[in-house]
């Protein structure tokens, strides 16, 4: 299992706790890409769609999930990540991570559907407890997050199927 993409700088470890997990095992700069969801698209009514599959994929627009060809798929979530998402499927160093630190993003940078969520024990402070979708994530973290979101859940094409602000507050009245 391998992918020009993956950052040559992290490796894949097998942890007591939760299964493997992807460790820097040098200093990574913010900035760096980590790894790519490089797979193919797979939609909703591919079959089968596994535990595994619904684990470790991630979603690329309303109906579409891509797994990697490479480690991406085994990078855990974090409440208090140190990575994002470009674009749809490049997960991001968004802060410098010291060599031996867990690589995780946080899994609302891409996920909104109804179908699919989990319990978290990410042991940070910011733990949201629960986590599977992006319209349940606090707008402060949204703000903290800025620039290191799904493309399908901030791009152009949502914004422009939004109602102008003025319809919006005609209608509330
Ligand atoms: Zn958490």
């Amino acid at each position: 299992m391998s992918s020009p993409y993956d950052n040559p700088k992290a490796v894949v470890r097998r942890t007591r706790k939760y299964g493997r997990a992807v460790f820097a095992r040098e200093d990574i700069r913010k900035g760096e890409t980590i790894a790519v969801f490089d797979g193919p698209v797979l939609d909703d009514d591919f079959e089968p769609w596994t535990d595994d599959l619904r684990n470790h994929t991630i979603q690329v627009g309303p109906t579409e999930w891509r797994d990697s060809k490479g480690f991406a798929r085994y990078l855990n979530h974090s409440c208090d990540p140190n990575c994002g998402i470009k674009n749809r499927n490049r997960v991001v160093a968004m802060r410098p991570i010291q060599a031996g630190e867990e690589i995780t993003w946080d899994y609302e940078m891409t996920e909104k559907n109804d179908w699919w969520k989990m319990k978290c024990r990410c042991g940070s402070d910011l733990c949201r407890k629960q986590i599977g979708n992006y319209r349940n994530m606090p707008r402060k973290i949204r703000e903290k997050y800025k620039g290191y979101i799904s493309d399908w859940l901030t791009g152009p094409s949502k914004a422009k199927s939004r109602p102008p602000a003025s319809k919006r507050s005609k209608s509330k009245s």
